[in-house]
């Protein structure tokens, strides 16, 4: 059985025009994704029954499994959602007695006036299922049609989840999803590009329907989710858990977690394994890498600072660069790379230290020397390490991508695998290089 598709729509003109963020689409998509479903889209929709209409009929006559709508169940007029569904559906709206009496006693016992719009709420199209009511709200509700059930439910962030966690989940782990449950997990890359990724996994890519994978790119890093469905969990289990075993033999080192874990936070815990410190002297990256680090709270336990040498000055005065090595090499060097990092550990007085020289562009880029050109150092107790890698894109991506490699190129280091990126020599080694 192949997944069931769903769509999501949200109603409210504040979210059309971005007054207000969407944070219920992407969360309801989620949600549905980790059930097993496929979203198929996601759309925003302005108060108007004309729109509402137009898309609900689209969704129906595609026979998507799973119709999701959220928002315009309120009291006033311009929340449409219930006429609309009841008009693409060519069926009645009726009176639900039970909820009116539910709503008019919610307003009665904090002492208020019962509104005139509270009927409407209570309004619902015919042969629907109304839905538990969460906090005293006008509740959401369920219909079925042929192949396709519709649900409708509260916009507001709270409510929407309260009624999807009550109302639908249930219903769907049951119905739509055959009884299969699902087994989910994510797999985090770095130092690797996209392209690379699936060239590695091509040849183990698994090729049934009840196995899927999804790539995120993010900061450099690559999130693969994985999913695997089946009738059983434990066999669900088992499938996800053959494919992890394939996708990391395919990608060597470069899965740094299983989960939510980040980079820094696995960099960190290698540290404290050791109790070890960091420092970092950054170049093109400007900072990042510093704050990418600092982000994570509790640093301060291995991180002892860093340096934004920019120019090729600073580079000497606060890093010990030779002046004569910057002539003879250019500040985007293996041999700079390495001299800034061996500079930084010893003057800053950390175990580890890593180093960032590049060309982040658009300018400054020459035929031996591309835009995207960066070198990484990583000095050591006992070694210094230099990677070599040229990445492409805008000058952010480039600067994102370097500080990404650079906190993999410490992790590479530490955990002593081969660094990524092709690693070079200088030209004249100095005698703590290796
Ligand atoms: P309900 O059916 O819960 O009454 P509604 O759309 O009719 O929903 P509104 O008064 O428009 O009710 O929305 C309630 C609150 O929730 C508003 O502050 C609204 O901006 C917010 N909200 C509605 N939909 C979303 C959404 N998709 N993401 C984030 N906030 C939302
Ligand atoms: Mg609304």
């Amino acid at each position: 059985m192949s997944a069931p598709e769903a769509v999501v729509f949200v109603v409210g003109d504040e979210l059309v025009d971005a007054r207000r963020n969407d944070t219920v689409g992407p969360a309801l998509a989620r949600r549905l994704e980790s059930i097993g479903c496929h979203v198929r889209s996601r759309s925003v929709l302005p108060d108007n029954v004309q729109a509402i209409v137009s898309a609900l009929t689209q969704a129906l006559a595609a026979e998507i499994d799973i119709v999701l709508i959220a928002g315009g169940l309120g009291p006033h007029e311009d929340d449409r959602t219930r006429e609309a569904v009841a008009q693409s559906l060519g069926i009645e709206l009726e009176l639900d007695p039970k909820t009116l009496h539910r709503l008019e006693e919610n307003y009665r016992d904090r002492g208020r006036d019962v509104p005139e719009g509270v009927r409407r709420q209570a309004l619902r199209p015919r042969d629907a299922e109304t839905l538990p009511s969460p906090s005293g709200t006008a509740p959401g509700f369920i219909v079925r049609r042929q192949r396709s059930l519709l649900v409708a439910l509260p916009g507001a962030p709270r409510e929407a989840d309260e009624s999807f966690t009550r109302g639908v989940l249930p219903l769907l782990r049951r119905s739509v999803a055959g009884g299969q449950t699902t087994a989910t997990t994510v797999l985090r890359v770095a130092g690797l590009l996209a392209a690379d990724v699936q060239r590695a996994l091509a040849p183990v890519m698994p090729n049934s329907e009840a196995v899927r994978v999804n790539y995120l790119e993010t900061g450099g890093e690559i999130e693969l989710l994985l999913s695997a469905r089946a009738q059983d969990p434990d066999e669900a289990q088992q499938q996800l858990e053959q494919v992890v075993a394939n996708f990391e033999s395919r990608l060597g080192g470069h899965v740094f977690a299983r989960g939510k874990q980040s980079l820094t936070g696995v960099l960190a815990e290698l540290l404290r394994a050791r109790a070890w410190t960091l420092a970092s002297a950054e170049s093109c990256t400007g900072g990042l890498i510093g704050k990418r680090i600092t982000d994570l709270s509790g640093a301060s336990e291995f991180y002892v600072g860093g340096v934004i040498t920019y120019s090729d000055e600073h580079k000497v005065r606060l890093l010990g660069v030779a002046e004569d090595t910057l002539e003879r090499c250019g500040a985007v060097s293996a041999e700079v790379a390495a001299s800034m990092a061996q500079g930084c550990r010893e003057r800053l007085r950390a175990h580890v230290a890593v180093s960032v020289t590049g060309i982040a562009g658009p300018g400054g880029g020459s035929a031996d020397k591309p835009v995207g050109l960066v070198y990484i150092g990583v000095a050591l107790p006992d070694a210094t390490r230099v990677a070599r890698h040229t990445f492409g894109g805008e000058r952010d991506a480039i600067r994102q991508w370097s500080a990404t490699a650079a906190l993999e190129e410490v992790r590479r280091a530490l955990k002593d695998m081969d660094t990524l990126g092709q690693r070079v020599e200088p030209s004249e080694p100095a005698t703590s290089l290796r």
